[in-house]
């Protein structure tokens, strides 16, 4: 019989904690949509388009990769 109550018992934290959940999910249901357009950017070396967040960006400019960032922007100086 004391299974049943301890069985009952974490059944309702879990239910607890799942309604409690629900009510505070609404607000960020979803905070990483895969879907989400991110902002696109062109490499500055070779006009290939990124994610921004994947670019290296030194000063306004974007590159792709390091090899680029460097081919594009150490002529530069
Ligand atoms: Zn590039």
């Amino acid at each position: 019989m004391m299974k049943y109550l301890l069985l009952l018992a974490f059944l309702a934290v879990v239910w607890l904690l799942w309604s409690k959940r629900r009510l505070n999910g609404d607000a960020d249901a979803s905070p990483r949509q895969d879907a989400a357009p991110e902002k696109m950017v062109a490499c500055a070396y070779c006009g290939v388009h990124l994610p921004e967040s994947e670019g290296i960006a030194v000063e306004g400019q974007v590159y792709c990769c390091e090899a680029h960032r460097l081919a594009g922007g150490a002529k530069e100086r």
